[in-house]
């Protein structure tokens, strides 16, 4: 199987699937097909990630979740037009994105149940972490970060707002499938080790909480301010304000495409 067949698999799956529909809302499609790449399981990137300054050791190496792991799929699933544009506005989120990031993530797991299945009818073994309960191990950790392992194959880089990047922008959800099949990994469409973004500094205005500074994003301040939304809003929450508005929200920011 290659990339290109998994790509088409999970596009067709993202248009077709009843998951990825919020009709109660006028939502055609909460996500547009997504973008796919695939890590070699033993990328020294995956050792990387359990440096202190990055993670650390509690974040998981392919091979630790899956045993003869030969392939990480790691995909970015945009958010629609409609979806960005509602929540453009400053203040509380719109709406359409707290649909976005409770019904879009149940529409993520699905994507990665297929996924798997996938890879299984292909003969080989596979695991969705996404899937996994246990993975989160405090509000601000986990054994499996996705926006990390997106990076790790290639995805996109961090910008300052601490969102990933990729060529579609960073308003949109991460999901990954560990396998045995061995998927040529397509070469990297950016230099792993870029720095940042264009540094336009918007998401740092947008910020209602204002947790993103030029140093990074306080994880303590937005977590705060997004249990605040929840207990407005439960069960949904959400704010994205960082990720809609900004240049890099659907595509990528002027100075990484020079
Ligand atoms: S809004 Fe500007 S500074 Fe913030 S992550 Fe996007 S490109 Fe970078
Ligand atoms: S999600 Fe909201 S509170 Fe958190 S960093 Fe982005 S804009 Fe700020």
């Amino acid at each position: 199987m290659t990339l290109e067949e998994l790509s088409q698999e999970a596009a067709d799956f993202t248009i077709a699937s009843s998951c990825n529909q919020a009709e109660d809302l006028g939502i055609p499609l909460i996500f547009d097909p997504p973008l796919v790449a695939a890590a070699d399981a033993s990328d020294p990137l995956f050792r990387k990630l359990q440096e202190p300054q990055i993670i650390g050791e509690h974040h998981q190496l392919p091979a630790e979740r899956l045993e003869h792991a030969a392939s990480v799929i790691s995909y970015f699933l945009p958010f629609c037009e409609s979806i960005r544009r509602s929540n453009r506005m400053s203040g509380l989120p719109s709406t359409e994105w707290l649909y976005g990031r409770i019904e879009g993530e149940a529409f993520n797991h699905a994507l990665a149940a297929h996924l798997m299945a996938v890879c299984n009818d292909a003969g080989a073994s596979a695991d969705a972490p996404l899937l996994d309960p246990d993975i989160r191990i405090s509000t601000f950790t986990c054994t499996w970060s996705e926006r990390h392992v997106a990076y790790t194959a290639g995805l996109g880089v961090f910008g300052t707002s601490r969102s990933l990047i990729t060529s579609r922008g960073c308003a949109g959800r991460y999901g990954s499938i560990i396998t045995s099949l061995r998927i040529p990994a397509a070469p990297r469409e950016f230099d792993p080790f870029l720095p940042f973004c264009s540094t336009c500094g918007r998401c740092i205005s947008r910020c209602p909480a204002g947790a993103i500074t030029w140093e990074g994003k306080d994880l303590a301040v937005c977590a705060e301010y997004q249990e605040n939304i929840k207990r407005k809003f439960a069960p949904r929450f959400g704010c994205g304000k960082c990720q809609t508005s900004v240049p890099c929200e659907h595509k990528l920011p002027v100075s990484l495409q020079q």
